[in-house]
Parts: C-alpha cells; structure tokens; sequence
C-alpha cells in the first residue's frame, strides 16, 4: 500500500465505501431541508427551531458533559448510558455524541459503524414541541449553527468534535478499548449499506 492509501488507516476501497455513506447522508438531509420550514428559507434571522440541525446532532466538548448531565439530574454515567454512543472519525480520536432516535439500543456503547449514518432526529429532541430538551444547556456547536449565517456551520473549530483528544474518552469510560473499535470499523466497511435513502 502507498502512503496515501493507508492515511488514517483506511485502503482507497474503505474510503470509497465511506464517501458514499456520506453523500447518501448529506442526500437524505437535503431532502428533509425540503420539508422543514427552515429560517433561511424564508429571510428570518432566528431560529424557527424546525429541527433541521437536529436530523444530524451536535457534539458536546467534553467539557459541556458534567453541565448537561446536571441539568437533566443525570450522572455523567447516566447521561451516557441513557442517550450517548461513543463514535469515531478516524479510529484515534474517540467522542462521546448523542445517539439517535432509534439508536436506544446502543446507547452507553459504541456505535456500529454502519449505524454512524443512522436516519432521524437526535434523541434530545423531542418531535412533539420541536425542541431541544436541553436547550439551556446545549452544546456550543448547537449554538453556533444558524441557517441564514454564510458559510453555516463550517468552522470546524467551532465543532464540538474539535475540543475532543485522543485521551478525552477515557476520563468517561475508563475501560475503553479504541482497539477492538477500530477492527469493527474496518470490518463492516465490506458490508452493503443497510438504510440508504
Ligand atoms: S437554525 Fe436549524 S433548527 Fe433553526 S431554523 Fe435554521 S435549520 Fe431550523
Ligand atoms: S442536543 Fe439539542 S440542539 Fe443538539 S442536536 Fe440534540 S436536540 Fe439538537
């Protein structure tokens, strides 16, 4: 393999198969941003909370986990136990971001990678009142997203994701184990995609 191939550990067919997951992704949001009554859409400059952002999540920093948990009278394990999986971009750093509605059955767990691009809205978001129910505590990244804003979202220093190091993981789940992780992850990338659009 040349050094391109294997940059964060994955063959050019790996990367191929994850490249598609993600378009099949950002095809399936764009579809819903067709049916949510997003501010952009009609000149508004604040949010009409129509959950568009929320089809995809945002990531806590680290640091935004204790508070959040305290706000809903969780332990930091309770939280994670209850609405968390553990996920990865490239099977070295490990975070810790809210599951998805549906993705009940894997919460306090590691995602499967193939459910990474599970369909639905985050599961602190409840359909019924269109809110977030941690909405005076969300995340930064939560805070930071606004639809009518150019270049929306993009700053990636602004993600949650960015605040997380390679260590972060094990101040929550001390017995993690990033190695068995990343085998699964490149196992499944043989695998067809389960909930395409
Ligand atoms: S910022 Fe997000 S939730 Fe608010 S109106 Fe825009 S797309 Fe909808
Ligand atoms: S935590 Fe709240 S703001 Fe962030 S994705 Fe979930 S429901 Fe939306």
């Amino acid at each position: 393999m040349t050094e391109q191939q294997t940059r964060n550990g994955m063959s050019l067919q790996e990367r191929a198969f994850w490249r598609q997951l993600t378009e099949d992704y950002d095809n399936y949001l764009r579809l819903m941003s067709l049916r949510n009554p997003m501010a952009v859409k009609f000149g508004l400059k604040s949010c009409q909370r129509c959950g568009q952002c929320c089809l995809r999540f945002c990531t806590p920093r680290p640091d935004e986990i204790e508070p959040i948990a305290s706000y809903l009278k969780l332990s930091v394990d309770e939280l994670i136990g209850k609405y968390m999986v553990i996920d990865t971009p490239d099977c070295k750093t490990f975070f810790l971001r809210w599951a998805k509605h549906g993705e009940e059955d894997i919460t306090g767990g590691r995602i499967p990678p193939l459910r990474t691009y599970d369909r639905g809205y985050c599961i602190l978001f409840d359909e019924k009142s269109r809110s977030c129910m941690i909405h005076p505590v969300r995340p930064h990244e939560a805070r930071y997203v606004r639809c009518w804003k150019s270049g929306n979202g993009s700053d990636r220093n602004e993600w949650g994701i960015s605040a997380w190091g390679e260590r972060d993981i094990f101040k929550f789940i001390s017995d993690f184990d990033p190695y068995v992780f990343a085998q699964s992850r490149a196992t499944e990338t043989n695998r067809v995609p389960s909930n395409s659009i």
